[in-house]
């Protein structure tokens, strides 16, 4: 298959930890663009495969590339990160005691020291790049409160807006809905559907109420490959799928 239009591809991939293999063969294709949701059972390889594309596990065999033909087993987590794949994971680490504009300052203007990111002038670029991500996240009324301040779906939220600040080509977003409110968790389906028409999205998933908000294509994992993937009708109603879910 050809992987020109492709923003992640993942062939033949296998990896094992002490002899257990957490990554059986997986192989899976995401377009330029697309947002994919990945779900499955406690075990089914979801993080590891995560930890495969960001550059935090190495994989024993297979392929990995991204944007087409850049081979991501030849690079490091840290050059992963600034090829463009933005991680998040579920718990949101924002600078509690900066203000929420300044948060998404810091993640703009990039991993260097804090003072200059605080204290330098803003170009006018980078002061609309700050406003169309408040766009996005809708905290613009809350852009000089401290981030301790706001409350757990907003800080879900200025993590993503910090993540969208480092200009990804895909992200990585780890069961963003965990903890929230049924309106939060609406409210980030809107949010993530927006990111989606700019962005290529991987949404790790447990709560399926908000996978059908998604309304987009849905892998679902066991033991390390792919079990069953389509629409969200059709995986849920595939029997291996039933199988699995209910330990049968
Ligand atoms: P999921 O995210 O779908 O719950 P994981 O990717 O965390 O699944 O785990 C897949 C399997 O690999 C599990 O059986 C887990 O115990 C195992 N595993 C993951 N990481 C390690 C590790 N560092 N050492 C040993 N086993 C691991």
């Amino acid at each position: 298959m050809s992987k020109a239009n492709t923003i992640l591809y993942l062939d033949g991939v296998s990896v094992s930890f002490d002899g257990f293999r957490a990554i059986n063969n997986l192989s899976l294709v995401l377009d330029k663009g697309e947002m994919r949701a990945i779900i499955g059972p406690n075990g089914a390889g979801k993080t590891t495969m995560m930890d495969i594309v960001t550059g935090k596990t190495r994989p024993d065999a297979g392929e990995v590339y991204f944007d087409g033909n850049v081979d991501l087993t030849r690079h490091d987590e840290a050059d992963i990160a600034m090829l463009g794949i933005g991680r998040k994971f579920q718990k949101p680490t924002v600078f509690e005691n900066h203000c929420v504009e300044d948060n998404l300052l810091l993640s703009l203007k990039g991993p260097r020291s804090i003072l200059p990111a605080l204290f330098s002038r803003r170009s006018t670029a980078e002061n609309k790049r700050i406003d169309d991500i408040f766009d996005i996240i809708r905290l613009g009324h809350r852009r000089g409160d401290l981030a301790a301040s706001l409350s757990h779906g907003q800080k879900q939220w200025l993590e993503i807006g910090m993540l969208l600040a480092q200009d990804p080509k895909l992200l990585l977003v780890d069961e963003p809905v965990a903890g929230m409110t049924d309106a939060e968790t609406e409210e980030t389906a809107r949010l993530l559907k927006q990111i989606a028409e700019t962005h290529s999205v991987i949404v790790v998933e447990h709560d399926m109420h908000f996978v059908r908000e998604l309304g987009v294509k849905v892998t679902c994992l066991h033991e390390g490959s792919v079990l069953s993937e389509g629409s969200l009708d059709f995986v849920s109603a595939d029997e291996r799928v039933v199988e699995v879910y209910l330990g049968r």
